[in-house]
C-alpha cells in the first residue's frame, strides 16, 4: 500500500484520469497532480457549443448501471436528470424507414421470434456458463478465471475459476456461433459497431460483453439511457472543478524518467519529481515521451485501435432529420466507410448540428482515407434524404484501444497487470478495461483500491 503523502502524477484529464484523482482523494490521497495536454478536460467526452447549446462530438450516453459515473455525479453534483431524450429509428440503404425488429411484419415474424429465443438463451448462458464474464477489467480471463468487482451499486469483489471464460478471447461472431446464438449479434451490433467499437469478426467477445453485459444491452433495447443536458463533457468539467487539484491544462510532457524509486517528469520545460505515476493517456504512445522499458514496449506495441470519425452538419430546414437514424446494413466490414448512424439531439428545434458516425478501419484491411470517407458519408446522407448543407465540426478519433484474439488468449492482460507498479507506474484508461466512460472510471476506482488505499 502507498503512503498517503506520496506525490502522484496522473497523465490525462479524461474520464480515467479525473476519476483516478477523485478516487484517490476519497481514499485520503491529496498529493496528486493531473497533467492534461489539451486546453480543456474530458478527452473523448467533447461537447462544443452551437448557439448556446452543447452538441456531442464524442460520448453521448450512459445507462443506469454506470455506477462509477454515478459516483462522480454524487461527488460533484452534476446530474443526468433533464438530459435530452434519446429516440431513434432505422433506415435501409435506400433511405426508407424500416423496423428490423417488427414482429407484426409477416416477412420478419419468424426471424424476430427466433432472435428473441436466442437472446433469452444467451442471457441464461452468460449467467451460468460464463459466470463472472462481466466484472470490470480482464484479469484472469485468458486463464479461465474471474477477478474483479461485480456490476452492482456495491461492486462487491468476486473471484473464482471458470474455464469457459477462455472463450471470451474469440471474436464475438465465433463466440455466438459456438454457443448456437448467432442472431443475438443483430441486437448487440447497434450499440457496438455503430458506436465505433469495430466488427464482430475481429473483436474479442470479452470487450463486447464487458461493455454490453446482458443488463446494459437490455437497457439499450428499451432505450433506458442517460444523457446530460450540458453534454458528457460537463460531467468531467464539473468533476474537475470539484477536485482539490484540478487538472493542469496545456501540459506538454516531453520526458518521463523513472529511476531510484522516483518519477521525474519534464512538463512545459519544468522538472517535477513524483513517487508514483498513473498513465491514463494512450499506452501505445507512452514511448514517445517516456523511458519506456522493453516489457512495456513489447506489450504496448500490440495495441490495436479503431478509426472512428464524427462530423457535425447543418441542413436546410426542409432536409432536417426528424429523429436519429441507424443504418444496420452499413454495420458490416463490406460497408466500411459508410454512414452507420446520424444523431439528432434536440427535439424542439431544427437549427442544430446533426452528427454522423463512421468507421474506416478493419483488422487486416487497409485503413480508408479520412477525406474519401467524409465524402462518402455526405453522399450517404443525401441518399438518406437528409443532405448536409454545411459541415461545421469534425472529429477524427483515436478510438477503442484493444488487443486482438491471439494476444488476448496468450495472456496480454495478465502480463500487463503483473507489471502494475513495477516501475512506480500504473496503467489505466481505455485499453485496461473498455473504451467507454464508465468502464474507464470504474477501472480507475479499482486501481486505487487495489494498489493505493488500505
Ligand atoms: C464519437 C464518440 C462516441 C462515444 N460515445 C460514448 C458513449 O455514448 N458512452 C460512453 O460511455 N462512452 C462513449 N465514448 C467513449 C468515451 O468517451 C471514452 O471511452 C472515454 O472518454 C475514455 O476515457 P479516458 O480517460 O480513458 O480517455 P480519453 O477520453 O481519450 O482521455 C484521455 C486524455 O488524455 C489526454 N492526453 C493524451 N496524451 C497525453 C499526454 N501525453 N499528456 C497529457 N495528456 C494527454 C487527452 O488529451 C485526453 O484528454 C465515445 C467516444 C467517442 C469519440
Amino acid at each position: 500500500m502507498v503512503d498517503k503523502n506520496e506525490r502522484i502524477a496522473i497523465i490525462g484529464g479524461g474520464p480515467a484520469g479525473l476519476s483516478a484523482g477523485m478516487y484517490l482523494e476519497k481514499a485520503g490521497f491529496e498529493n496528486y497532480v493531473i497533467f492534461e495536454r489539451n486546453g480543456w478536460v474530458g478527452g473523448k467526452c467533447h461537447s462544443p457549443n452551437y448557439k448556446g447549446r452543447r452538441y456531442e462530438m464524442g460520448a453521448i450516453m450512459g445507462v443506469p448501471s454506470y455506477y462509477a459515473v454515478h459516483d462522480v455525479e454524487e461527488f460533484c453534483g452534476v446530474t443526468h436528470e433533464g438530459g435530452p431524450k434519446l429516440n431513434r429509428n432505422y433506415k435501409d440503404l435506400q433511405g426508407n424507414v424500416i423496423d428490423p425488429f417488427d414482429a407484426s411484419d409477416p416477412a420478419r415474424v419468424e426471424l424476430v421470434g427466433e432472435m428473441r429465443n436466442q437472446v433469452k438463451k444467451f442471457g441464461e448462458l452468460l449467467a451460468t456458463k460464463y459466470k463472472g464474464y462481466d466484472v470490470n477489467g480482464h484479469r484472469g480471463v485468458a486463464q479461465g478465471r474471474y477477478d474483479g468487482d461485480a456490476v452492482t451499486p456495491q461492486r462487491e469483489h468476486i473471484e473464482g475459476e471458470n474455464e469457459n471464460l477462455k472463450d471470451l478471447a474469440l471474436p464475438f461472431k465465433e463466440f455466438c456461433e459456438k454457443n448456437g446464438v448467432p442472431l443475438v449479434q443483430q441486437i448487440w451490433i447497434g450499440p457496438f459497431t455503430s458506436f465505433g467499437y469495430g466488427y464482430f469478426d475481429e473483436i474479442p467477445a470479452a470487450y463486447v460483453l464487458k461493455y454490453l453485459d446482458f443488463q446494459t444491452t437490455m437497457n439499450f433495447v428499451k432505450v433506458n439511457l442517460w444523457t446530460w443536458k450540458e453534454g458528457t463533457q460537463s460531467i468531467w468539467e464539473t468533476l474537475n472543478a470539484a477536485l482539490k487539484h484540478p487538472a493542469l491544462l496545456n501540459s506538454d510532457i516531453t520526458d518521463v524518467t523513472r529511476a531510484d524509486g522516483k518519477v521525474t517528469i519534464t512538463v512545459n520545460g519544468r522538472v517535477e519529481v513524483f513517487d508514483k505515476l498513473i498513465v491514463t493517456a494512450p499506452l501505445q504512445f507512452f514511448g514517445q515521451y517516456a523511458d519506456i522499458r522493453d516489457d512495456e514496449k513489447a506489450h504496448f506495441d500490440k495495441i490495436e485501435f479503431e478509426r472512428y470519425d464524427t462530423q457535425a452538419f447543418l441542413t436546410k430546414p426542409e432536409d432536417a432529420p426528424e429523429i436519429s437514424y441507424y443504418i444496420m446494413e452499413n454495420m458490416v466490414p463490406e460497408r466500411l466507410g459508410h454512414l452507420m448512424v446520424y444523431y439528432r439531439r434536440w427535439a424542439d428545434t431544427i437549427d442544430q448540428p446533426y452528427v454522423t458516425y463512421t468507421l474506416r478501419k478493419h483488422a487486416g484491411g487497409e485503413e480508408l482515407g479520412y477525406e474519401e470517407t467524409k465524402k462518402q458519408v455526405l453522399d450517404d446522407l443525401a441518399v438518406m434524404g437528409n443532405p448536409a448543407e454545411k459541415v461545421i465540426d469534425e472529429g477524427k478519433w483515436y478510438y477503442f484501444p484493444h488487443v486482438l484474439t491471439d494476444d488476448y488468449a496468450a495472456g496480454w492482460y495478465d502480463e500487463v497487470e503483473a507489471m502494475q507498479g513495477k516501475y512506480d507506474t500504473y496503467y489505466a484508461g481505455e485499453v485496461m478495461s473498455f473504451g467507454d466512460m464508465d468502464e474507464t472510471a470504474e477501472y480507475s476506482r479499482e486501481l486505487v483500491e487495489r494498489f493505493f488505499a488500505e
